[in-house]
């Protein structure tokens, strides 16, 4: 139950805001609170009472570089004095231009087609797409139109993504038949860091066995299973992944929309395992927590494949897809990463929060402590009530947004250690307290 929070917390809530505006997943009977906030910049967010909260979550992920950054301000204003959109149907520009020159000089290898898009679940919706039309011009059959993934996933809401979600934590219940059925294969046990069991991966050759003719791809998102579960497996089930897909004819998409941008200590998280896909999704850091925008990357194989195909071309073309503003933004963030050893920043950073967190292991609400790159995760053996987390959360100056059983963060890699300490320390104190149920 959360107690006081109009009048602690009265000058953060907002009753127009409560009464009409939709928040993501929360009830409009009974909202989960909300807090009102004026400014941001570095790794604090500044609340509309003053009060400052110490960042652990990068705004989901992207705010890479933290906010209000003087140089990414600048990029954005330089573009916008230019032209903040212009259509990317039968026009280019210069931004589009640089930022796809930059992701290709940091994706795998193989990757040579990049189609922009304008969000991550929009991206995933063009990878499946893509996968699809490959896949039918390639075989000819147009049965082979299905998809697999693994158990704990996310890779989005909207349709498509939202089918090869984990069906329990997506709630496919609530969605009848409407929603497409996948093959979900078992999550992998093996953790990232300790030894690889092969009982992991024979599901998938059992699957594919049976049903490759109907699966166009296989979807992943590499090493870590982020709003699914924050789970990170084993880079050898990456490994095995891509020799069945190779054997069975089936195409292999990473999702590296959470991961991407150094989150896990190296730029893509598939580099732990030395892996290409045949297509890749890439957000949020993308435009360092700025603007919305995405991209999907593809050999040039697949590229060629669905253009010789039955429509002559990938059939999606959305009215944001390239936006110059987003785009010099992305450059701008590149730049600055590239301008720094970001591998032993992040080797830093992780260093840090693995020892901060260490002392959470002695809770007994505690199941599992895991970290990789820039996340922390503490599991907890109950679910945690996110609404009376998070008002405990705000009265001690820091910003975690705990789901389910997984309380964690993934700071801006801007974050100072003893920041770092803190977030650590008050996610300890807090399930410690108990005042969190
Ligand atoms: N894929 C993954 C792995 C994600 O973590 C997310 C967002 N949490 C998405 C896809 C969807 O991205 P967006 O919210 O930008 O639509």
């Amino acid at each position: 139950m959360i107690q006081n929070q109009t009048t602690e917390f009265a000058a953060l809530t907002d009753s127009w805001d409560r009464e009409h505006l939709w928040h993501p997943y929360t009830s409009t009977i009974d909202p989960l609170p909300t807090y009102k906030v004026a400014s941001a910049h570095g790794n604090r967010l500044v609340l509309a009472d003053g009060r400052e909260l110490i960042d652990g979550m990068s705004s989901w992920w992207c705010a890479i570089h933290g906010y209000n950054h003087p140089e990414l301000n600048e990029a954005a204003a330089a573009q916008i004095s230019h032209m903040s959109h212009v259509m990317f149907g039968g026009l280019t520009h210069e931004p589009a231009v640089e930022l796809g020159k930059r992701l290709l000089s940091v994706a795998p290898a193989s990757m040579h087609n990049i189609f922009y898009a304008d969000s991550g679940s929009v991206s995933v919706e063009v990878a499946l797409k893509m996968a699809i039309q490959a896949a039918v011009s390639k075989s000819g059959s147009h049965k082979k139109t299905n998809f697999a993934t693994i158990r704990s996933g996310y890779h989005g809401d909207t349709w498509n993504a939202m089918s090869v979600c984990d069906p329990v934590t997506g709630m496919h219940s609530a969605f009848g038949e409407a929603l497409p059925v996948r093959y979900f294969l078992p999550q992998p046990r093996s953790r990232f860091d300790d030894k690889w069991n092969p009982v992991d991966i024979a599901p998938m050759r059992d699957l594919f066995e049976k049903h490759a003719d109907n699966i166009a791809a296989l979807i992943l998102e590499p090493i870590v299973q982020g709003a699914g579960g924050m789970w990170f497996y084993h880079p050898q089930y990456l490994r095995e992944a891509r020799r069945l897909c190779d054997e069975y004819g089936i195409y292999l998409i990473f999702d590296e929309i959470a991961t991407g941008f150094w989150r896990t200590g190296k730029f893509f998280a598939c580099e732990h395992a030395g892996v290409e896909p045949d297509i890749m999704t890439i957000g949020k850091g993308l435009t360092a927590g700025y603007l919305t925008s995405a991209a999907v990357l593809t050999t040039k194989d697949v590229a060629d494949t669905i253009s010789r195909g039955e429509a002559g071309m990938m059939m999606h073309g959305p009215t944001f897809m390239g936006n110059p503003l987003a785009c010099a933004i992305g450059v701008a963030s590149f730049d600055m990463l590239a301008r720094q050893d970001m591998g032993a920043r992040i080797a830093h950073l992780h260093e840090r929060i693995k020892s901060a967190l260490q002392p959470a292991r002695e809770l007994t609400i505690t199941a599992d402590v895991r970290t990789i790159g820039t996340i922390g995760v503490i599991e907890t053996r109950t679910p945690v009530d996110v609404g009376v987390f998070q008002q405990e959360c705000v009265r001690r100056g820091v910003w975690i947004r705990p789901f389910g059983k997984n309380v964690y963060i993934m700071p801006p890699y801007v974050t100072p250690d003893e920041d770092i300490d803190l977030l650590c320390r008050e996610m300890i104190e807090i399930l410690a307290s108990g005042k969190w149920i």
